[in-house]
This record gives C-alpha cells, structure tokens and sequence, in this order.
C-alpha cells in the first residue's frame, strides 16, 4: 500500500518534470521494470502532464527580452496541451506558429514580394513570396553564402492559407485526416503562411527539403551563419518533441537579428523561447 503510494507518488513528480525540460534521462532511474507494471494507473491519470504549466517547468527558459516584445500573446497564456488557438497578432514579425498557434483564416500579409534570389524553379509564382523584411533579408543571406563559397536556391517559401488547404485536403482523401496531419500542416498551422520562412538547398537543386541537405556544406553554412541575417533553423535536430517537427535543416525562418542571435546562442526552439507547451508529435 505504502509502496505502491510511493511509486505513484515518483512517477508523478518524474512525469512533471519531464513535462517541461524534455530531458527524459533524469525520469529513467526512477522506473525499474517492476514499477511499470504496478505504475499504470497512475500513468494513466497523470498523462495531462504536458499540460503542466509551461513557466513553472521552464526553469532554465529566461523570459524573452525587449527584443521579443513583439511575441505573439497568444502564446504567452497557452490553454492545455492539444488545444488550437488563434494567433492574435499573425503580422508580428516573431509570431509562433505551430500545431498550437494557428494563423486566422483570413489571414494574408500585405507586404509580400519577390525576393531578388535564384530558386530551384523559374516560374513567378507564390512560393517564390515573401514578406518584405524577410525578403531583403534573405538577400543579404544569399549574398553572405556567396561571398563563402557557399551557392543556395530557394525550394519554397509563401504558401496561401487556401494553398494549404488544398495541400492539406489532398491529404487527407488519399490518406485519411489522422495520418495526413503526421506529415502535413492543417491549414492555418504551416509557417510558410506566415510569409518569413523559406526552405533552402545548395544551388545544384539535389535534396531539396529533404533528409540529405542536413550535414551538406550549405546546412552547415546555415547552421552557423543564418543567425547574423535574423533566420533561426526552426525545426533543429532531436527537437521534435517541442516543435512538432523532425529536424527540417533546409527550413529557415525569419524572427530579426536579435531575436535569432538569442535563440542561436541558448541553442533553443522558439517554442522553449516562449516558454510555450511544447508540441506532441
Ligand atoms: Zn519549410
């Protein structure tokens, strides 16, 4: 009775912990195989745990700077884990989209344009947008590689609320919702609708947005230097418990120099730089 008190009682406080800090070595001492047997109900009364409050788990998450004022309110109070909101604030330059934070609807930027950068495919069409500042920064991005030898295309940047819709819907008649939401954004929720992010590859096109562009000279470029222009890697390697998603090293997305500069030197996501609930799967 007693013991079995005591474990539920371990595996709470393992479960919260791990909640917040994604650190899943510290829960491991705690639950020997016997334990796991006895441990199930509590388990399963405990699985809210992402919903745990974000600021009290996020010890080592500082509050975002002056520089982050503009952070979306939405995710400042975030409602429990699983739970949609809409983004007050779509057209602020650091906004967070995830599975979390959905873009309105309605939502499209007013500034976007072309930026002057090659891409993998002639065509003047929408993926090839972006929103004004990021765009000139993307420039100066390019420019930078170049200067190091380093030669880059753009693969896809802007995509239209209805765009992803239509992606989306593809999807799910081919696949079924539940699986199409595995490996595509539900529209409203895809960073490319924010107008800042881009996917980029090295000039000759090969692994564009794929699993071999990471490790290329191009990714490490951008691992190391992408912060100086105000891009972040959004989506980095052994994250994806936080953002939602695998590591994308082609998919970069504008958030202003100091911000990135913050996000590149605390090696964070910029969910845990909003101290945001962390995104499952
Ligand atoms: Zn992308």
């Amino acid at each position: 009775m007693n013991q079995t008190m005591k474990y539920s009682l371990a595996i709470l406080l393992a479960l919260t912990i791990v909640a917040g800090c994604s650190n899943k070595a510290e829960v491991t001492p705690t639950t020997s195989p016997t334990e796991k047997e006895s441990s199930k109900p509590a388990t399963g009364t405990a699985t809210p745990s992402p919903a745990t409050s974000p600021a009290a788990s996020a010890k080592t998450t500082p509050k975002p700077t002056s520089a982050a004022t503009a952070a979306p309110t939405s995710s400042q109070a975030p409602p429990k884990s699983g739970a949609v909101q809409v983004i007050a604030k779509p057209e602020s330059v650091t906004v967070l989209v995830n599975k979390q934070n959905s873009l309105p609807s309605s939502y499209e930027p007013t500034d976007l344009v072309y930026p002057d950068i090659p891409f993998v495919f002639a065509e003047k069409i929408e993926k090839r947008k972006m929103r004004s500042t990021a765009a000139g920064a993307i420039e100066k991005l390019f420019a930078g590689a170049e200067k190091d030898n380093i030669h880059l295309s753009g693969v896809s940047a802007y995509r239209s609320f209805a765009t992803q819709k239509s992606v989306f819907q593809r999807y799910v008649l081919k696949d079924g919702e539940e699986k199409a939401k595995t490996y595509s954004a539900v529209p409203g929720t895809s960073e490319h609708e924010t107008g800042l992010a881009i996917d980029v590859t090295g000039s000759d096109g090969k692994c564009a947005a794929e699993d071999c562009f990471g490790g290329t000279k191009e990714a490490n470029w951008l691992e190391k230097h992408a912060a100086e222009y105000g891009f972040i890697i959004r989506y980095p390697k052994g994250k994806a418990d936080i953002t939602g998603y695998q590591y994308e090293p082609w998919h970069i997305r504008y958030v202003g120099v100091d911000v990135a500069k913050e996000i590149a030197a605390k090696k964070v996501t910029m969910e845990e730089y909003y101290n945001a609930v962390p995104v499952a799967k």
